[in-house]
């Protein structure tokens, strides 16, 4: 498979771009865009087959679920069966923004793009190329990181090209990430928020919007069983010699 690269410009964004990646994902194929964490890699959310080609790309193990990109909180409605007030503050607050929620999902989101789990876990980027490729495919999009599974999360598209050239259709390059670290993964209840994995938004961030944060046992507790899967595989394992 040939990969294309198509750089886009973040003051002036190339519309003719955005289209033909936006159609790519369209019609089931794996496209590679920014996000202001780091490069995801996209399908329609909504396909099985096409969360099946990104497991196959990265090599990431299938129990391990992926987060839904959309390019707005409105765009959640179809994907769960409800937003808590608290959800809803947590949008208002941290949206656009690298904050991931998992709420209980609707059946129009595949068993597939959550590892056979009741909840789906969502996202607004804030990255304007990336919401603007959001709106055109007009699809969700489930993007795990853009890497082989087991290696850093890249944060530029030479990152991405070289882990996956030959592996996936298209890689939209709009320059390096800002942040670089990964979104915070919460679970939302009426009353309280569970982190799951620690990331762009911190505990104290979300303290100022929900009165009671707390950290997955998992977190603290190497005994106990993660509730974001991800967890207990190996991250951030760059492949080079180490001498102390
Ligand atoms: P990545 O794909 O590398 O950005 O990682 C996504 C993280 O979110 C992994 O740790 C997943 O296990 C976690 N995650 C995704 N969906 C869910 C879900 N429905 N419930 C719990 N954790 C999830
Ligand atoms: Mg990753």
């Amino acid at each position: 498979m040939e990969t294309i690269i198509r750089k886009i410009d973040k003051n002036q964004i190339n519309q003719d771009v955005i289209e033909e990646a936006g159609n790519v994902l369209k019609q089931g194929g794996l496209v590679a865009f920014p996000t202001e964490t780091v490069y995801g890699l996209g399908a329609d959310a909504l396909k099985e087959e096409a969360a099946k080609k990104t497991y196959a790309a990265k090599g990431r193990p299938s129990d391990n679920p992926l987060i839904l990109h959309i390019p707005n909180s409105e765009s959640i409605k179809s994907l769960v069966t409800e937003v808590s007030t608290t959800a809803q503050a947590l949008m208002d607050n941290f949206w656009p923004g690298p904050l991931t929620i998992t709420l209980p999902k609707s059946d129009l989101v595949p068993d597939r793009a959550t590892g056979g789990l009741p909840r789906v876990a969502l996202r607004c980027p804030d990255h304007d190329g990336c919401r603007l490729l959001l709106q055109r495919a007009g699809i969700p999009i489930a993007a795990p990181s853009a890497n082989i599974s087991g290696r850093p999360s890249p944060t530029t598209a030479q990152d991405v090209y070289n882990d996956m050239n030959g592996r996936i259709s298209y890689i939209l390059d709009a320059g390096p990430c800002t942040i670089g670290v990964e979104s915070t993964v919460v679970e939302v209840h009426d009353d309280k928020v569970i982190i799951l994995r620690p990331g762009g938004i911190t505990k104290a961030q979300l303290e100022t919007v929900v009165s009671t944060v707390e950290y997955d046992t998992a977190l603290v507790n190497a005994e106990t069983k993660p509730k974001a899967p991800g967890m207990k595989y190996t991250h951030y394992a760059p492949d080079a010699p180490m001498t102390v």
